[in-house]
């Protein structure tokens, strides 16, 4: 269905806000303006979901987590940066592999099961959109995520 980007997106990050640590500061860059885009709400409240628990799972010594969104003429780029541990550049592409997850001790303490960026991945690509990260060790990341404006693809036309 049609949303206001910006509007859901406050409204995910508000629920947030309400239970997190409060050595963590949340950060919006936000445009003011409505950005209308067709997206299946649950499914995209998923991947901002498992994005920002990892955000807030792997900063354990707090920090800003900032939310961005930009419009771009035929996408919208949504990201999320925290300050946190940080991905090695040799996991950076593997973390949206289905139970793959960096350094298996530090991660079975924080729990979980490998999923999360996976599911993320699969949701965003059936959107027709894009999802990558970016990262410096002991730094921090970034989880970017591009959606299309124009829902239909083309190879989707073909099969009509
Ligand atoms: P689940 O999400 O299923 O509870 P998980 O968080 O371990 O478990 P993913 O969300 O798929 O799984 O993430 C995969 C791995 O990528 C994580 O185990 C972690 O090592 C790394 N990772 C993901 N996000 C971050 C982040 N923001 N900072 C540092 N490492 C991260
Ligand atoms: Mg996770």
């Amino acid at each position: 269905s049609w949303v206001n980007f910006s509007r859901y997106f406050h409204q995910v990050i508000d629920r947030f806000e309400l239970t997190k640590n409060e050595n963590i500061t949340f950060i919006r860059k936000i445009p003011d303006e409505a950005i209308f885009i067709e997206i299946d709400e649950d499914k995209i409240t998923q991947v901002l979901d498992n994005i920002i628990s990892n955000a807030l799972k792997y900063s354990p010594h707090g920090g800003n987590i900032t939310f961005r969104v930009k419009e771009l003429s035929d996408e919208i780029l949504v990201s999320v940066t925290d300050e946190g541990v940080g991905i090695p550049k040799s996991d950076l592409s593997k973390v949206f592999e289905r139970f793959y997850r960096v350094d298996k001790a530090r991660s079975r303490k924080l729990g979980g099961t490998g999923l999360g960026l996976a599911i993320a991945k699969e949701v965003v690509v059936a959107h027709g959109g894009r999802i990558w990260a970016r990262s410096q060790e002991n730094k921090g990341t970034t989880i970017f995520f591009t959606l299309p404006f124009e829902r239909i693809q083309e190879d989707e036309w073909d099969e009509v």
